[in-house]
């Protein structure tokens, strides 16, 4: 009996040892899996095995997708077409169709060529712009994160025109850049991030129309000239993963860009700018890889065209979306950033000034052909997104 009762007992310590082991085991095994901080095995193998080489640091890689779109031109037909009474406006129907595209990329700009600077002053047309605020907040509705306003028209009914407009940029969170408040505001270069990648955002115009910048205000509209533009380039490459430089440029309705786009193009490109959006001749001009002295390379777009506007025929009433994806791939100290995967949807403004994505008009099929030629003549691999 004595003898039993001691196996017994033998047994019974033995068991709770083993629950007690296997109880802490799992907990250790536990925690190291819930923080995360230790490679699996290590804490079997806390002293490290000096015949096993340090392991490779750790790679990286995130990618985030910038779309742009070009003129965003609010002629009496757009405005009055969106007119709902009371002095208000409707945009949205107009943006309904390409919303989806819009909101699908991770960063999308836009043009907006002439100032929203509301009904307070009077909206009005050519060639004097001022354009509802309502035209913003569709933008906004519509995915786009930041938009761009030097352009030729941003004097056209002058400082009170633009102040509204920055006001209401602000009040509903969109970004801007090209026409600022002050010279504070000017010197802030707008940065975006998206997947631990970050974008710079600048942009310059040829000129206003003749309208003089007032001396002691250049802040209320940047005007192409190279040497500032480099400068700020260096400034924003220091900022950012990314810098994108839209420019207000060329020749109106020339489909092909001229040789000052060229030339300002690639020494924009030369001293940093990662993406050019070019736009003013109302009409799309393609785009291109510029390769740089460095190995880098930039991609450009002379001109995006007329995203919604009053203007018809000859190809002024076709625009685009174009989307390019950043890459990061960081690996220890090393960073490496490019650019891959150009892509465009070129999209037509029919009569209700709805902006439709081309490759949906089963009547314009010859003309779309033509457009994705057009638009991939220097980058044949280019991609047309057609769904
Ligand atoms: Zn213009």
């Amino acid at each position: 009996m004595k003898k039993v009762t001691a196996i017994s007992l033998f047994v019974v310590s033995f068991s709770v040892l083993v629950v007690l082991f296997l109880t802490l085991d799992f907990f250790s095994e536990t925690e190291t899996g819930t923080n995360g901080a230790m490679k699996s095995g290590s804490i079997h193998a806390e002293v490290p095995d000096p015949n096993v080489p340090e392991s490779e640091p750790e790679e990286i890689t995130t990618t985030a997708s910038l779309m742009a779109v070009g003129d965003i031109l609010i002629h009496d037909y757009v405005y009055n077409q969106a007119a709902i009474g009371n002095g208000k406006y409707d945009f949205t129907p107009m943006f309904r169709l390409v919303k989806p595209y819009l909101e699908s990329a991770d960063l999308t700009m836009a043009n907006q060529e002439t100032m929203i600077g509301g009904t307070e002053i009077g909206v009005s047309t050519y060639p004097s712009f001022n354009s509802p605020f309502e035209v913003g907040t569709t933008l906004k509705e519509s995915g786009v994160d930041l938009v761009t306003i030097a352009n030729n028209h941003t004097l056209d009914r002058g400082e009170k025109a633009i102040m509204n407009a920055l006001d209401h940029w602000d009040e509903i969170d969109m970004a801007y850049t090209g026409a600022y408040r002050s010279e504070v505001d000017r010197a802030d270069i707008r940065l975006i991030e998206r997947n631990d990648i970050h974008f710079s955002f600048l942009s310059y115009t040829y000129g206003t129309n003749g309208i003089p910048v007032p001396e002691s205000k250049p802040y209320l509209v940047n005007l192409i000239d190279i040497d500032l533009i480099k400068s700020e380039i260096d400034e924003a490459k220091r900022l950012s993963d990314v810098v994108v430089l839209s420019l207000h440029f060329g020749n109106e309705y020339e489909r092909m860009p001229n040789e000052q786009q060229k030339l300002l193009a690639s020494e924009a490109a030369e001293a940093g700018a990662d993406i050019i959006i070019g736009h003013h001749p109302h009409v799309l001009q393609p785009a291109e890889w510029i390769e740089n002295t460095d190995g880098s390379r930039t991609f450009v777009v002379y001109s995006l065209g007329n995203f919604l506007s009053g203007q018809r025929r000859d190809y002024k009433d076709i625009g685009g979306i174009v989307q390019i994806k950043a890459k990061k791939v960081v690996k220890g100290d090393e960073v490496t950033v490019s650019l891959e995967e150009p892509a465009f949807i070129p999209t037509w403004v029919d009569r209700q000034y709805t902006i439709q994505p081309m490759f949906q008009l089963a009547d314009q099929q010859q003309v779309y052909s033509e457009i994705k030629q057009h638009m991939s003549q220097w980058i044949p691999d280019m991609q047309f997104i057609e769904n």
